[in-house]
């Protein structure tokens, strides 16, 4: 004996149909719509656990003269000057100097990117990560922002100022703004 899913009344234990309520006992439906749903659900979780499982065992810390690739875009630093600047008006503040960074972008994918000098940032010693970078006064080619072809480049300079003597800055790179985490990093000598 078994109890009637809808009225209660025991019934016999292999009776599809209830006696008493004429309901069907075998939700035959109801499996149909979890296996389904299993159909849809399993592959994109697994998707999006191979894709995060990427991204965790993703290169994202490089030397200062290593290229860094992520998307088929190369990234890397073609020079590093730390300076008082040339400007006999515009100076760093006491203590400080410039940190002009000279950034190569490469596009080796198969479609138009775009870049924007608002991508990098950087961090000093004591893990202030710097958004803005600051103006020198000086005549660099800087880093502005734009679109690259496929098999576009370009090379621009980002000045930031910085404490004399920090020797662990770092440059980020953001992929996406909005990104809590950067996605590649430079140590800077
Ligand atoms: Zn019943």
């Amino acid at each position: 004996m078994k109890k009637c899913k809808y009225c209660k009344s025991d019934i016999d234990k292999n009776a599809k149909i209830c006696p008493n309520c004429r309901k069907k006992q075998n939700n035959i439906s109801k499996w149909i719509i979890i296996a389904v749903l299993i159909i849809i659900f399993v592959p994109i979780i697994v998707s999006m656990t191979n894709e995060e499982n990427e991204e965790k065992s993703r290169k994202k810390d490089f030397n200062q003269n290593e290229i860094a690739t992520y998307k088929d875009v190369e990234y890397s630093i073609t020079k590093v000057e730390k300076t008082q600047g040339n400007n006999e008006f515009v100076k760093p503040k006491e203590g400080y100097e410039y940190v002009k960074i000279t950034i190569k972008i490469e596009n080796k994918s198969n479609e138009k990117i775009s870049y924007n000098a608002l991508d990098w940032k950087l961090v000093d010693e004591n893990g202030v990560e710097d958004n803005w970078g600051t103006y020198s006064g000086d005549d660099d080619i800087k880093l502005s922002s734009g679109n690259l072809d496929p098999n576009g480049k370009v090379e621009g300079v980002l000045v930031w100022e910085q404490k004399i003597g920090d020797n662990n800055l770092k440059l980020r790179f953001y992929d996406n703004i909005f990104d809590e985490n950067y996605t590649l990093q430079f140590k800077i000598n």
